[in-house]
């Protein structure tokens, strides 16, 4: 039986003012107490709500990660945030990978694992992101898709680095669009991941290996998602940002 204590993490995006952080963070304090949680909680509020979001989370459970990172640690990158400046704001996640990233930066593999090993050797732990798209997964290369970004993006990343990444498993199609996948094929595609990692590392590191589902989680179908063996939490979007719904998930 498997020990894997479930993250679930909110992503805000490009939400959250600080007045809009401060009332979420409080609503999320009320209805979410330590002495009864059974799950890790991670907020990804963004950049600049980070040191508010640190203030106002002190002494509770929660944990702050961000939504992005750069691959160098300082210069003449206009617009970018590295991983020691995160660290500093309290930051100990960060989201990589993420299909947004992917689709409107044009992030790819490559790019993706330079951030991966950044954050790895500035002791940020990673949330990776991979999934296929609608039109992939109707021509019956979800595997294939899923297996290319997960072997690219921890390209040289150790045994001992895993440790510090957990993968959410997001399908494109289901990212924001109210089409959640079913419990089974959820479940189909993190046993699938973890297949790829017992053979890359060994099956002890799959099997401690944390696996988040993303795409449209909501209150009333976390509870069934999160009951599945291989889903390990939720990467949460659109429901992370009322204080209910992100609640209503971390409890389900
Ligand atoms: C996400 O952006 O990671 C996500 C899963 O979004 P949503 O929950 O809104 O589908």
């Amino acid at each position: 039986m498997t020990q894997r204590k479930q993250i679930i993490a909110g992503n805000w995006k490009m939400n959250g003012t600080l007045s809009e952080t401060a009332n979420l963070i409080n609503g999320l304090k009320q209805k979410i107490k330590s002495d009864t949680l059974r799950r890790n909680v991670i907020l990804c509020p963004p950049f600049t709500s980070l040191i508010l979001a640190r203030e106002l989370t002190k002494g509770t459970p929660f944990k702050l990660g961000a939504q992005n990172v750069h691959f160098e640690g300082k210069g003449a990158f206009t617009g970018e945030v590295s991983a020691e400046m995160l660290k500093e704001t309290g930051c100990e996640y960060v989201i990589i990978g993420h299909s947004e990233r992917r689709a409107y930066f044009h992030e790819d593999d490559a790019l993706i694992n330079k951030k991966v090993k950044k954050a790895l050797g500035t002791e940020l732990q990673v949330i990776m992101c991979v999934g296929e798209t609608l039109e992939q997964r109707e021509k019956g290369i979800t595997n294939d898709v899923v297996r290319t970004q997960t072997d690219g993006s921890l390209h040289n990343v150790s045994e001992k680095e895993l440790e510090k990444i957990i993968i959410a498993y997001e399908p494109v199609w289901a990212i924001g669009t109210g089409k959640t996948a079913t419990p089974d094929q959820a479940n189909e595609v993190h046993e699938y991941i973890r297949s790829l990692i017992s053979d890359s590392y060994s099956p002890a590191a799959a099997e401690r290996l944390i696996i988040q589902y993303g795409g449209s989680v909501k209150a009333d179908n976390a509870g069934e998602l999160l009951s599945m063996s291989h889903i390990d939490g939720a990467l949460v979007g659109g429901s992370s940002l009322k204080a209910d719904d992100f609640a209503g998930i971390v409890l389900a």
